[in-house]
């Protein structure tokens, strides 16, 4: 089984739990609001998260499978979410046989960037935590480097016939590294001397680059407040 058939399956069990979700944050009248929404710490109810993700989703999941069907010459089909996450593994197939090994690099990504969306929103995924240093291979653009949040994984060996899964259980994992998501580079904590020599020899080709393409902008605020004066 590759990744992408993994992500694939645990988003199709936990698409449903979006959409339970939402309906627990909003049960207000009844019931009181599950998931701390109501705690004046965080003023925004929790379920924005969980809102966001199923309209990333819904917008997401069909641009995702046409352009798909576009790179794999198949007509596009109207599906819902589910209809069109259990065709993208077929796709991702037919994408490594006609060898378009960069287009299902891309669909697996989409997919990965989904699964993450999802596990956020649901609470099983903890935030990325940004270091705030740039990624030292690559100026244009410039990406700040990140150590991943935790993610928890659904540990199951079998499927029942609806593809949920029996007897899962909740597996927490810790990536301790410094990640691109941009170029999808990463260091692990062993490598870390060498990454710092990276990031020293990135901070002095930046100041030569910036040394040679001086930016003619240093007066321009003295003028414009001396043309404001003149008005
Ligand atoms: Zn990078």
């Amino acid at each position: 089984m590759t990744a992408l058939v993994d992500d694939v399956t645990e988003l199709l069990i936990l698409w449903p739990h979006l959409a339970a979700a939402l309906e627990r944050d909003a049960g207000a009248s009844v019931e009181p609001v599950v998931s701390g929404g109501n705690d004046p710490a965080f003023g925004l109810p929790v379920n924005a998260d969980v809102l966001g993700a199923l309209a990333h989703l819904r917008r997401e999941v069909p641009f995702t499978a046409a352009w798909a069907c576009g790179v794999v010459a198949e007509p596009w089909v109207g599906r819902d979410v589910e209809g069109h996450l259990r065709h993208m593994p077929r796709w991702h197939e037919r994408m490594l046989v006609t060898a378009a090994a960069d287009d299902a690099g891309r669909l697996a990504a989409a997919v990965r960037s989904m699964l993450r969306d999802v596990k956020l929103a649901l609470g099983l995924r903890t935030p990325d935590r940004a270091l705030g240093q740039f990624c030292p291979m690559h100026d244009e653009p410039l990406r700040e480097m990140i150590a991943p949040g935790s993610e928890a994984r659904l540990r199951y060996t079998r499927l029942d016939r609806a593809g949920r899964p029996i007897m899962p259980a909740v597996e927490w994992t810790r990536h301790d590294a410094a990640v691109c998501r941009y170029c999808g580079a990463s260091w692990a904590p062993s490598q870390y001397l060498g990454l710092g020599r990276l990031l020293r020899e990135a901070d002095a080709r930046r100041v030569q680059e910036n040394l040679r393409s001086t930016p003619s902008s240093s007066g321009t605020s003295a003028g414009n407040l001396a043309a404001e004066g003149a008005s």
